[in-house]
Parts: structure tokens; sequence; C-alpha cells
């Protein structure tokens, strides 16, 4: 068994969609990024490479890197699982927390949950999406961005 944790954080920004977990959430603002800023993935992508020794994200998908502009971060992860199969290794389960004080996170986990099982191959169940706030505090609190963190185990 190898276990690894990511974690993620944006910035909210005007003028662009809210991606999560693959999943287009309504939102008056989106996260900015060089990719589609989909910090529940990006969090997944990191806890998937510390299980398995393959670096981090940055590493693997540069930002400023052409390649990569706009790419949906679920592309991105399905990428990050084909890595993890060649290394003999599978997935057993992905646990994440996400801390946003806005928007309302709950009514979407299920469908992230979904979304994002496709990509790591797994059942729904084995994928749990964790939605908080943080009870006003902090950068987080005053509505400037969102964190996530991400644990996965590998067998
Ligand atoms: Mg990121």
């Amino acid at each position: 068994m190898r276990i690894g944790c990511g974690y993620d954080s944006h910035r909210f920004v005007e003028g662009r969609p809210l991606v999560l977990g693959g999943v287009d959430i309504p939102h008056s603002r989106g996260l900015d990024g060089w990719s589609d800023a989909d910090a529940v993935t990006h969090a997944i992508i990191d806890a998937l490479c510390g299980a398995s020794g393959i670096g981090d994200i940055g590493a693997l998908f540069p930002p400023g890197d052409e390649r990569y502009r706009g790419v949906s971060s679920v592309q991105l992860l399905s990428s990050v699982v084909g890595m993890v199969r060649e290394r003999g290794l599978g997935i057993v389960n992905v646990d994440v927390t996400v801390v946003a004080e806005e928007p309302f996170l709950s009514p979407h986990v299920l469908e992230m949950r979904r979304s994002l099982a496709l990509p790591l191959g797994v059942d729904t169940e084995r994928v749990s999406v964790k939605a908080k706030t943080n009870e006003h505090m902090g950068f987080i609190g005053r509505g400037e961005g969102i964190a996530v963190f991400a644990v996965a185990l590998l067998e």
C-alpha cells in the first residue's frame, strides 16, 4: 500500500467559469489559473503523484506551457492515472476536502464524485468529496479563493 497527499489553492477572479472535480458549477466568479484551474482535480493529481513517486503536477504539466493553456484538468488526471497504472499500481480510494466559503458546494458533491470516478477508473463509492467552509476566517473566509486537500491510497 502507498499513500499520497495533495494540496491546491486558487484565487477567485471575474470572467472565468468555476470548474471543480470536472463539474461546471454556477457561480459569479471562477478560479484563476493556466489550465481550467480545477483545484479539486489538481489536489488529487498531486496525491497520486505523491503516492506513486512520479513528481508533482507542476513538473509534469508546467504552467506557461502552451499545451496546457485552458486544458481540462480531468484530461491531466487521466494521463496521471495512466502513469500510476504503468507502475503496476491501482487506486484503492481517494478522499478530498474542499474548503470554500462560497458557493455552497454540497449540492454538487455527488456529481463531482461521479465525474472524478471516470478518469480514476474506480467506483463512485471509492471517491469521497467533502465540502467545508472556513468559518469566515482568512483568505478563504473572505472569499478570495479556495483550498483543497486530497489523499490517495494505491496498492
Ligand atoms: Mg492548481
